[in-house]
């Protein structure tokens, strides 16, 4: 066993957790001298927990969705990075079409289809090879953020991606996270008034812009013996947005919200349920931007374990919730990764009350040690949320 992962729940979570709260991520191995972590008699690494539960309730098994499905979020194609926005295939679609046949998928849409060539190819691999079954999202040209002309080249390039047959806009966390201005190196804000002639040629396009801001508020907390989802940030410590000249995770929400607030005419889809651990909130967000939706997508583990609320939640906003997965290629988030076994737990969610069930294929609940609850929706909302809302948003035929 890896040593510097071996953790007593006791001691070695308590340790780890006193170097991070002095601002020091817990990443042995520790200096030399420093005593290592004895497992204990009755000691267990934590990572070899996985308890069963001993629960006798029923257990659904929904290998089909009872209506058809539009995945509103997923990523057959990602951006190489590159200047030219080139697009990299992680999912072939031959394979992604036996698993929606299967799964009772009609349409996926492939957000991060890159701008210009990449989006081009996209297309052509996908909506243009197999119409109905697959849509195809733009993304800014993020390198080009600094560059003068930047609004209109912005703007000019999403007429193009429309030209070619993209029918909305990704906006990864790049925004607000990521994206910084050469040479002074400051975030740039996601409100800045640089990207207004593209949110404004989003609405005379008609194009939906499905944007991810802030994450997990567990994420801008230190990694320590408090945190939620301290094995999830153990395994991406670059998922980790505490400190540093990171905003908070409320003041990014405020910038969004200024944003679908100066552009009531675009139509935002905020993914991820735009702040999934805050319902209230994010309910209220849905109250004041009439603008403004939200997808589902890397979130039932956060819905389902707050049935209740998350039920309201789905039928007081059912006409503004869309389905989605962030169904990705890859086994290092098996929340996502794409296939039968991912759909089947949506669905067991979303149509059934089966409790305390996993919200991921994993032997350890990779988001947080918790299970969760199905909401069981009725068929009218069901319709809505799996398909009817994105079709709206996006102008296909429902
Ligand atoms: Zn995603």
């Amino acid at each position: 066993m890896n040593r510097r992962r071996w953790m007593g729940i006791g001691a070695a979570l308590l340790a780890s957790g006193r170097r991070a709260a002095k601002g020091q991520r817990a990443r042995p191995p520790a200096p030399a001298g420093e005593a290592q972590p004895a497992p204990q008699d009755g000691g267990l690494p934590l990572e070899r927990y996985q308890p069963k539960s001993m629960l006798h309730v029923p257990e659904s098994h929904v290998p089909r969705s009872r209506f058809p499905v539009l995945d509103f979020h997923t990523h057959i194609t990602g951006s190489s990075g590159g200047n030219a926005g080139a697009v990299r295939f992680s999912m072939d679609p031959t394979n992604c079409l036996a698993v929606m046949d299967r799964k009772n998928i009609r349409t996926m849409v492939n957000l991060t289809g890159g701008y210009g060539d990449g989006v081009r190819e996209a297309i052509a691999r996908l909506p243009t090879a197999h119409p109905g079954r697959f849509v195809v999202f733009t993304e800014p040209a993020w390198s080009k953020a600094s560059d003068d002309g930047y609004a209109k080249l912005q703007a000019d390039l999403i007429v193009d991606a429309h030209k070619a047959g993209a029918r909305g806009i990704k906006v990864l966390k790049t925004l607000g996270l990521f994206l910084r201005e050469d040479g002074s190196g400051k975030l740039v804000r996601i409100d800045d008034p640089r990207f207004d002639p593209m949110w404004e040629t989003a609405a005379s396009l008609k194009m939906p812009v499905a944007i991810h801001t802030s994450d997990p508020e567990a994420f801008f907390l230190p990694i320590d013996r408090f945190n939620e989802r301290w094995e999830e940030l153990h395994a991406h410590p670059n998922w980790s947005f505490h400190g540093k000249d990171f905003p908070s995770d409320r003041e990014l929400q405020e910038a969004r919200r200024n944003v679908m607030r100066r552009h009531p005419r675009t139509q935002f889809v905020c993914l991820h349920v735009a702040n999934s651990e805050n319902l209230p909130f994010v309910s209220e967000c849905l109250e004041s931007h009439p603008n403004m939706h939200v997808d589902i997508a890397a979130r039932i583990g956060e819905l389902g374990r707050q049935p209740r609320m998350a039920r309201k939640f789905f039928d007081r906003y059912q006409d503004r919730i869309v389905f989605g997965t962030d169904a990705s290629a890859g086994s290092s988030t098996p929340q996502q990764t794409f296939g039968d076994a991912l759909y089947e737990i949506y669905y067991r969610f979303l149509e059934t009350e089966d409790e305390y069930f996993d919200y991921a294929p994993a032997p350890v609940p990779p988001q947080g040690r918790w299970r969760i609850y199905g909401v069981g929706l009725s068929e009218p909302v069901l319709r809505k949320i799996y398909a009817m809302n994105a079709a709206r948003l996006i102008g296909l035929t429902a």
